[in-house]
């Protein structure tokens, strides 16, 4: 195909092998970081323990949040300026549709830690927004019901991707460009050698210059607690629109609310499985493995609560869930970078729950990185090398 011909620039790594790099990993992130690099003309394996979009990790599901005026961090921003960018070229190169923009709605305290983020990050970056009490954005947003010590932020640049879409369009890239997905094979142990390093699968051992480290939760296993990760479990639910359009984009925008401190629910419309309405935090933490997958009428419980305030109109009896997993850092923010002490090693992954919306961007950044190219962007604050204790 011409895309891979446009692209590939053989000989980066003449003469070292079979593969000039092994990602280990196909969820989200793994998926979006071989496809980059078998576009550079890198000759990548991907090895994933499960399959394509399984329910174990942190990719799987219909649905993403992606939105721009960020209220976590303004560092962000000129990586999510990129990342939609990206989204978009996937999107043609692939024919599938991955991003559809709802608008977002971002609700809390007027001092609280979301409106102020939202604020000072639209400010620095010049992010068009508009500030809306609680009565203005309920009377324009008929889904929500809110009190007046609410105020809201909307900015149209939101909306949601596609999650499994955005996977498969990676891998289907990524194959179409010469990398080879290896499923059902397990990543069990590295060893960084002179020039190379010697990855141990469940099924015998591969070599390549380059390892990069997208294993999500389990990155914290692989990387023998060089970086302090935590598990944590999620559980989204959906509940029945009833198919009244008030709950459907785009007079229903992806939101996300504080509703008190610390305390944070999100959402997205009707997109034909249901209003999809979570907690985000709170979680039990544990090991990736062990990791408890029934959920309860206690998961329930608050969600229940938060949709039976807020959306009222909503019957809030869940009609679906899932369990998905957070990869935390302490300050959650990603991690994403050469291994501190070993530079043949790339770590992407860590993304404390927000971090679908950028695999398009760092797919981009890991390849540049693993090419021994310059990042292209400014992410000295997501560097392993922060964790770093002597
Ligand atoms: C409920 C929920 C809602 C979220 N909502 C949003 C949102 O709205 N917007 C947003 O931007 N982000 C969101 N996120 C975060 C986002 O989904 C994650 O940051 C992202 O999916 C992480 O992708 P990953 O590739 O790092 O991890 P994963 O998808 O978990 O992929 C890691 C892969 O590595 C494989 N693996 C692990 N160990 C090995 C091994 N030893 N050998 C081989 N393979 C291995 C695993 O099987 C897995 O497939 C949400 C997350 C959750 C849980």
């Amino acid at each position: 195909m011409a895309l891979s011909q446009e692209v590939r620039r053989p000989g980066l790594f003449n003469g070292r092998g079979r593969w000039d790099a092994i990602v280990v990993g196909c969820g989200v992130m793994g998926a979006s970081v071989t496809y980059n690099l078998a576009r550079k003309g890198l000759r990548t394996l991907n090895i994933e323990r499960f399959g394509v979009n399984h329910e174990l990790g942190s990719s799987h599901g219909q649905t993403r949040i992606i939105r721009l005026a960020y209220y976590e961090d303004a560092r962000y921003i000129p990586l999510l300026r990129r990342a939609f960018e990206s989204w978009r070229e996937v999107e043609s190169r692939s024919g599938k549709k991955l991003l559809l923009m709802t608008g977002g709605l971002m609700v809390g305290r007027s001092d609280g830690a979301l409106v102020k983020g939202v604020l000072k990050s639209a400010a620095a970056h010049e992010v068009p927004h508009e500030v809306l009490s609680a009565r203005e954005a309920q009377d324009r947003f008929r889904a929500f019901s809110l009190t007046d010590e609410f105020e809201a932020v909307y900015e149209r640049n939101a909306g949601v991707l596609f999650a499994e879409e955005s996977v498969r369009a990676f891998v289907g890239l990524g194959s179409e460009a010469g990398a080879e997905f290896r499923f059902s094979e397990e990543v069990r142990g590295w060893k960084a050698g002179a020039d190379s390093v010697e990855v141990e699968t469940s099924l015998g051992r591969q070599t390549a210059p380059r390892l990069i480290l997208c294993a999500g939760a389990w990155n914290g296993r692989l990387l023998g607690g060089a970086i302090p990760l935590q598990c944590e479990r999620q559980v989204p639910f959906w509940f029945s629109s009833g198919g009244r359009d008030v709950f459907t984009a785009p007079k229903m925008p992806i939101f996300i609310m504080e509703e008190k401190a610390d305390s944070y629910y999100y959402g997205i419309p009707e997109l034909g499985h249901g209003v999809k309405v979570a907690r985000t935090h709170g979680g039990e933490m544990g090991d990736p493995d062990k990791v408890r997958r029934e959920v309860t009428d206690e998961d329930a419980a608050p969600v229940r609560d938060f949709v039976a305030k807020r959306l009222a109109g909503l019957d809030n009896v869940p009609i679906a869930s899932t369990t998905c997993l957070y990869t935390n850092t302490p300050d959650l923010n990603f991690v994403v970078g050469p291994l501190p002490g070993e530079p043949k090693v790339t770590v992407v992954s860590a993304c404390s729950g927000h971090g679908f919306k950028f695999a398009s961007v760092m797919g981009e950044i890991a390849a540049n990185l693993s090419a021994g190219e310059k990042a292209g962007y400014d992410i000295a604050f997501l560097s392993p090398d922060r964790f770093r204790t002597k």
